[in-house]
């Protein structure tokens, strides 16, 4: 009989916390929406003392998504847990997840505390966590780098103060397969009380090993992985969600484990995290790039039209990735397009079908081909959450290849209209500073891109940008015909982005002497996150 694997999602926590990643609190829901839909069994929805808006998120998710487990997060001390708790009051099934390092290193430089001040931290924090909830997780925070002997007696205090799950993180992407099987395995054999308590792995991909080092941990006796979709997370990211899924599904005659994942989510889901984050995947990625399933040899082509199986070990249908064939025109329906838009994953209402119908009506006219990605774009760009705080009403740009180029903007903001006009070197450059001038909030692109929307030369220029406000960075993504209007509306998002949340989190969360706004700052009081 195989046994399950607990798939705990982190995206909305480890990946979340992570730069560029952030997203606002209906966007958290949408994400979490879609989680339930593809089968996580935990969902950790996020690290309520770190903000506000971290707070009112795991809230409104605790009381929405009733399936699967609701974790938060909280350091190993009362006002942490406290906050977790109020937070997750509300959950079907809610679960403390409480942390402590115990590595040496993380001992002397970062906590200044000795091992036996560390042994009662743990007992103390998850006895107090149980008395609040039955289901409480303890991680030893670089379970990887802990000295093996110590970890045994960390671990074996939290199981006595009544921890559910044992998490053993590498949190710095340390640890090679061997060592990590061990480790579980040493955990297992060596602490008292197992049978009760279910261990779970947390991998990070400084070396590339995440997803390696995930099965090493299911080896060594695992049944939670903890992972993010399409492998966000702190710094080279986390265990992807996808891969691990999908491997103990292809190769089930090698592993005898299985998920409840519905694996024909996956491509919706990482889809939607694009989208919200502005997080590009990269083409080649595995399971949801774009180039996962696409064979340009010509002996594979020649393979794959014969049979499949020549070179595909799992089919794009699979994983619910959409064929680029080409699907609609001029002439479809409302029927038509609401139908094609179920088969992407999207549960247009409908008001929101009849602007995505207006919005594909003007693309037909100029484009006779409309193709998956084409109706991709329509909701990913107009169906944003984020409060248009100044609307664009109109852009004007004019460039010379003298190294001069003027933009000329219009924005609205609660019924008054500014105009103002910036030249610089570049022709986008000088729509962001126009951008800036009417706002007043200067910002500093971080990344920049162009992709062309769909095959065909009438393509549409799609435009993500990351851009900097006052420390903080935010995504906006935009498509149109016009490579600079798209960026100089791409820039418009992320900047309402930065003003709506520098609105949202104005409230500060005082934790202790420190005074934390955002996560961001939690990281950096915490170097490595966990
Ligand atoms: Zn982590």
């Amino acid at each position: 009989m195989p046994d399950k694997v607990f798939i705990f999602d982190t995206t909305l926590r480890d990946g979340e916390q992570s730069p560029g990643c952030s997203m606002n609190l209906p966007e958290k829901i949408e994400m979490a929406r879609q989680l339930d839909r593809l089968g996580v069994d935990i969902l950790e929805a996020g690290f309520p003392i770190a903000s506000h808006g971290d707070f009112e998120a795991v809230k409104a998710i605790a009381a929405e998504i009733r399936r699967p487990m609701i974790a938060a997060l909280a350091r190993a001390n009362e006002l942490d847990i406290n906050r977790a708790w109020e937070a997750l009051r509300e959950a079907a099934r809610p679960r403390i997840h409480t942390f402590l390092a115990t590595s040496d290193i993380h001992l002397q430089y970062k906590l200044h505390k000795t091992r036996e001040e560390i042994l009662k931290m743990i007992s103390w924090a998850v006895g107090h966590a149980k008395s609040r909830c039955q289901d409480v997780e303890f991680s030893p925070e670089d379970a990887g780098r802990t000295d093996r002997g110590y970890l045994v007696e960390c671990c074996q205090a939290a199981v006595e103060a009544g921890a559910t799950v044992l998490n053993l993180p590498d949190t710095v992407g340390f640890c090679l397969e061997s060592d990590y099987e061990q480790m579980f395995r040493d955990v297992q054999t060596r602490v008292r009380g197992m049978d009760r308590v279910a261990l779970s792995t947390h991998t990070h991909d400084d070396l590339g090993m995440a997803v390696a080092n995930t099965l090493a941990g299911l080896r060594g006796g695992a049944r939670q992985v903890e992972c993010t979709i399409n492998g966000i997370g702190e710094r080279a990211g986390n265990a992807a969600l996808e891969e691990v899924a999908m491997i103990l599904r292809v190769r089930r005659d090698a592993l005898p484990l299985y998920t409840d994942i519905r694996s024909e989510e996956i491509y919706a889901s990482s889809l939607l995290l694009t989208r919200l984050t502005g997080m590009n995947v990269q083409r080649n990625k595995a399971i949801v790039g774009r180039n996962a399933f696409a064979h340009e040899a010509g002996i594979h082509q020649d393979g794959v039209i014969k049979n499949a199986i020549t070179y595909e070990i799992i089919t794009p249908q699979t994983v619910g990735m959409p064929s680029n064939s080409i699907v609609l025109g001029k002439h479809s329906g409302r029927h038509a397009l609401a139908k094609r838009y179920e088969d992407l994953g999207y549960q247009l209402t409908k008001p929101e079908l009849e602007r995505a119908y207006a919005l594909f009506t003007q693309l037909a006219d100029r484009k006779k081909n409309i193709y998956d990605e084409d109706l991709l774009a329509i909701v990913n760009e107009d169906f944003q959450h984020i409060p248009e705080l100044y609307a664009l009403k109109l852009f004007q740009s004019v460039s010379s290849n003298d190294g001069r180029s003027t933009a000329t903007l219009e924005l609205e903001k609660d019924g008054a209209t500014f105009h103002d006009s910036a030249t610089s070197e570049g022709p986008c450059d000088a729509a962001f500073r126009a951008i800036d001038r009417i706002t007043g909030m200067p910002g500093t692109i971080s990344d920049f891109s162009v992709h062309t929307v769909g095959p065909g030369t009438d393509g549409v220029a799609e435009v993500r940008i990351r851009a900097r406000f006052d420390g903080r960075e935010f995504a906006g993504k935009c498509t149109s015909h016009s490579v600079v209007e798209a960026a100089a509306r791409s820039y418009l998002q992320a900047a309402n982005k930065a003003a709506y949340d520098s609105k949202r989190t104005g409230e500060a969360v005082s934790v202790g002497r420190v005074s934390v706004h955002k996560s961001e700052t939690v990281d950096r009081l915490f170097p490595g996150g966990y």
